[in-house]
């Protein structure tokens, strides 16, 4: 293998690229941002290990069980163990590459109760695990660009594949230095993108991430997977611009949810589950404070002092910055919000797509997760994903032959032109505001086949209007190009929601609320002349 194109660079882009480089194939790591401003730098709560250095009952395999029941049986066996095996290998490489994981009395790296494990089994650095993550792989990267083995790029925004005869060469960018599109030949293209933050507009995650690239692999003929699966934090703050998370961690550390009735505090999460009420799975949470109807509070005000200094430090920073509340003396008002896709671009194990030499990695990928996704089990599957990713390319052939897609790149610029020549009536971020509205809506908390048929409805009149869009000046090129992705993500997601008649893990239907055996089996849906099939892959053909 020569040569491969890595696009996103947060955890487990990096983690491809140096993993890749490290077995001397030459890597374009391409991103609009530098990775110190990828998603993966908010990660707080921690990344989940068995350690052989903890005894104390726990076990890979009870990790293994609360990883697959987490997702409600949905994600692969296969996969799941190879990711719950490795962790203790991955939490050792990071070390060994510098970051500082919280030890305990003796030493080892402390672990944290998050909700749905049956142990405490999250390592973390402080509240800034992810933070520390990136810090140690920048390095690494720029060790590996010295040499001449990574080239990382900047302001360069995917645009579409490169793919002839189901096989990919390649990929376009908009280069927002030069404010055009070029064509980037490989032998293997790896997407790490991230998330799918712009389908519902204020969430926790980062703008970057914003679907777009799932989209419009989608329509390039990239199956996708599990899409109505959406998971919902239960503790985030409102601000202006986004959602902020209030870290599972002031939940691990005893924090209790609560509302007011009559004057008194009302625990309802105890009451209704038990002492471990609060750390019940986020999707149960979220429904029961979304069924509340009422103000809810996370309490963490009687920890000692010293313990929230140590332990919890950026949620109160957080809270104190964006709400004025010192959460040493005060409750704090908190709120679901979208936060996490288990859903995305269907992989094999080996985390190739149904095109070859195109694969996916981290977030934008849907593998380990099910039907939802245990905290601190995402940063072990960036990480995981990237290894296994990078492993199966480096042993792959250089490519030959590359078809010459000049026409491809030169058709691109020709459109982009072509939206710049006039003004659009209606201004593109409007309608990805409506979209957002939309799909809250619909694809909340709680759906229904009304609200989803609803918003199939509303989704399909954006695209429409979308196809008549001209270039609206007064956002970047990016957000013009991105939009009918955006919108078909969306239309996509909405689809999957409307065929699962069950409610299973983060996907809750009133009107269907039992889960059901028939429905026991990942949702993939593929885009065929312009119809969206889905189809229930019984056969698990995407875990070979
Ligand atoms: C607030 C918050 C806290 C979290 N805490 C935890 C935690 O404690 N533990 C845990 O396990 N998980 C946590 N997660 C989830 C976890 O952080 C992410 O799943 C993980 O970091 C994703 O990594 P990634 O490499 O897949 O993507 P990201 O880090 O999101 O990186 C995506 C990259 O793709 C680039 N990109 C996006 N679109 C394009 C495009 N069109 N063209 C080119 N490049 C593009 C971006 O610029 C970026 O470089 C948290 C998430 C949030 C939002």
């Amino acid at each position: 293998m020569r040569d491969a194109i890595v696009i996103g660079s947060g955890i487990s882009g990096m983690v491809t690229a140096i993993k890749l480089a490290e077995a001397g194939v030459h890597v374009l790591l391409a991103s609009p941002f530098p990775s110190e401003r990828s998603q993966s730098v908010m990660a707080a709560g921690g990344i989940n290990a068995v350690m052989s250095r903890h005894e104390e009952g726990d076990s890979v395999s009870a990790h293994i069980e609360d990883t697959l029941k987490g997702g409600c049986y949905l994600a692969g066996e296969e996969a799941v163990k190879g990711l719950c095996e490795s962790a203790e290998e991955i939490i050792e490489y990071l070390e060994g590459i510098g970051v500082v994981f919280s030890v305990d009395e003796a030493g080892r790296p402390a672990r944290r109760a998050v909700g749905g494990h049956s142990y405490r089994r999250t390592c973390y650095c402080g509240s800034s695990t992810g933070k520390q993550i990136v810090s140690a792989l920048v390095m690494e990267a720029r060790r590996l660009e010295a040499a001449g083995l990574i080239k990382r790029a900047l302001g360069k925004c995917f645009h579409s594949a490169l793919i002839k005869d189901g096989v990919c060469y390649g990929a376009l960018f908009f280069d927002e230095a030069f404010g055009n599109i070029s064509a980037e030949y490989t032998d293997v293209v790896v997407v790490a993108t991230g998330g799918q933050n712009a389908l519902f507009g204020k969430t926790t995650g980062s703008t970057q991430c914003d679907g777009y690239t799932a989209g419009e692999l989608f329509m390039q003929g990239v199956e996708l997977k599990n899409l109505e699966f959406v998971q919902f934090h239960p503790t985030t703050i409102e601000t202006s611009q986004k959602r902020m998370l209030v870290s599972e961690a002031a939940r691990g550390e005893g924090g209790r949810l609560f509302y007011m009735d009559n004057g008194e505090r009302v625990y309802f999460m105890e009451e209704k589950y038990g002492p471990k009420g609060n750390l019940m799975p986020r999707d149960i949470v979220s429904r029961e404070i979304y069924s509340a109807g009422k103000d809810v509070f996370l309490d963490v005000s009687f920890l000692k002092d010293s313990d929230i200094e140590s332990r919890l430090p950026e949620v109160r920073d957080l809270c104190k910055k964006y709400i004025g509340i010192d959460i040493a003396k005060e409750p704090i008002p908190v709120a679901p919000s979208v936060h996490f896709f288990m859903g995305g671009i269907a992989v094999h194990k080996n985390h190739e797509t149904n095109i070859r030499d195109l694969f996916a990695v981290g977030e934008c990928a849907s593998m380990y997760h099910g039907a939802n996704r245990l905290g601190g089990n995402s940063l072990l599957a960036a990480v995981h994903s990237g290894m296994i990713a990078a492993r199966e390319i480096a042993g792959r052939d250089t490519k030959e032959d590359r078809p010459d897609f000049s026409s491809a790149a030169e058709e691109a610029n020709r459109m982009l032109d072509k939206m710049k020549d006039t003004k659009s009536v209606f201004p593109v971020m409007y309608i990805r505001d409506m979209a957002s509205e939309t799909m809250n809506k619909s694809m909340g908390i709680i759906r229904s086949e009304e609200s989803i048929n609803e918003g199939i409805k509303d989704i399909d009149y954006y695209l429409s209007v979308a196809e008549r869009l001209s270039y609206d000046n007064s956002v970047l090129p990016y957000f013009n190009y991105s939009l009918t992705g955006i919108l078909t993500l969306a239309r996509a997601a909405l689809s999957c929601a409307e065929s699962r008649k069950e409610s299973r893990g983060a996907h809750y239907r009133s009107d269907h609320p039992d889960t059901l055996d028939d429905y026991a089996a990942a949702t993939v849906i593929s885009y065929e002349n312009g119809q969206y099939k889905v189809r229930f892959d019984k056969e698990n053909e995407y875990e070979s």
